[in-house]
């Protein structure tokens, strides 16, 4: 038995995994991997509590970016609408709504490879509008160098996301316009610049086993976890490379989720894009296996995702709250070990439905 196998509690942070320790999580035993990522889960977080942020998609589609996944490309012809940079006041309205209805987190996408110099004053009036309600702010843009990274973080962005999508030795099969350098600079480039980091990757690409473990040791080896670890599930889009590959076993998907969860302990990992084709079934064993943290919205920028109301009916079955933002602070703000979390009741103050985003405090 290793010792992997023998020690659940892993209250130390590490950044030193090596690839035969998490080849061991690998081969444990489904329901031993299970048991021992609840166990850490509940070391460091209400495993009741999931933490949900909303995505609106300030421009859509057209580009440069070769990602084989992906229906923005312009590579492939997807039939997507594109659609130019939004306004600033419609993304600031967007960002009321979703206040109105509770969130307390607000993530921005764009198609881009990068934002350019024509952009960034937009992008920076966005941030700072959104900020303005007293919203967490997100991004995700493309590749940022220092200068970006720091003029985003002085306009008050909260968080960046850029995602490995993948194992250094898988990469090269998924994008050819990019290089893993290039994800990894942009990362260290929005953590010099006192950003928090989420960033994650995709399963189901037609990628191994040791590709799952490369991404989540690549991850987990950085100096400091990324806060946020969105695991994806591949949305196969007609018109892209990847519409017809083959499915990948949910067991599996919910192995990389609960080593995720044991790897980067005080991470919120992120059951993200794919949900839509998840059952309600796999869905709760993500949680189980310690993914605590989902978008909620009509879409998950371009892909289909579960309408908010039918993940407000699940969590209800299940006995899930949305994890109060003070909640998230809180543990931010704890030690190491975890000393120090207090876990708040979620806030009762009645505030509305609309269409586009769920009452995130009912
Ligand atoms: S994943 Fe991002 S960078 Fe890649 S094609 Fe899509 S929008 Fe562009």
């Amino acid at each position: 038995m290793s010792n992997v196998h023998a020690t659940p509690s892993m209250a130390v942070l590490r950044h030193d995994w090596s690839r035969v320790e998490v080849a061991a999580l690998f081969d444990l035993p489904f329901n031993d991997l299970l048991f021992q990522a609840q166990s850490v889960h509940r070391e460091h977080f209400n495993p009741n509590h999931v933490q949900v942020s909303t995505l609106c998609s300030i421009k859509t589609g057209a580009c440069p970016e070769d990602c084989k996944y992906c229906p923005q490309s312009a590579h492939y012809d997807t039939g997507l609408e594109r659609e130019k940079l939004m306004q600033v006041e419609k993304v600031i309205e967007e960002a009321k709504a979703a206040k109105a209805s509770g969130a307390t987190r607000f993530c921005m996408g764009a198609a881009w490879r990068s934002p350019n110099h024509k952009n960034m004053p937009y992008v920076v009036e966005m941030v700072k509008g959104v900020k303005s309600l007293g919203l967490e702010t997100c991004m995700t843009l493309g590749m940022l160098d220092e200068q970006q990274s720091e003029t985003l973080a002085d306009a008050g962005l909260d968080y960046y996301n850029h995602n490995l999508d993948t194992s250094p030795e898988y990469y090269g099969e998924i994008i050819t316009t990019r290089t893993y350098q290039d994800r990894l600079d942009t990362l260290g480039n929005v953590r010099n610049a006192g950003m928090k980091v989420c960033s994650g990757g995709i399963v189901g690409m037609g990628e191994g086993e040791t590709d799952r473990a490369g991404l989540l040791i690549q991850l987990a080896n950085m100096p400091v976890h990324p806060e946020s670890v969105p695991i994806n599930m591949l949305v196969k889009v007609e018109g892209t490379p990847f519409e017809a590959l083959d499915d990948l076993d949910p067991f599996d998907f919910i192995r990389t989720i609960a080593i995720a969860r044991i790897m980067m302990p005080k991470s919120h990992v992120r059951l993200s894009a794919g949900r839509e084709d998840m059952n309600e079934q796999m869905q709760a064993m993500a949680f189980f296996a310690g993914a605590n943290s989902i978008f909620y919205g009509e879409k998950l920028l371009t892909t289909p995702n579960p309408e908010a109301n039918k993940d407000m009916q699940l969590f209800k079955r299940l006995g899930i709250e949305p994890e109060p933002y003070d909640d998230v602070e809180s543990r931010r703000n704890a030690s190491a070990d975890g000393s120090g979390v207090q876990y708040i009741e979620p806030n009762s103050a009645a505030q509305q439905n609309n269409s586009q985003f769920y009452n995130a405090a009912s």
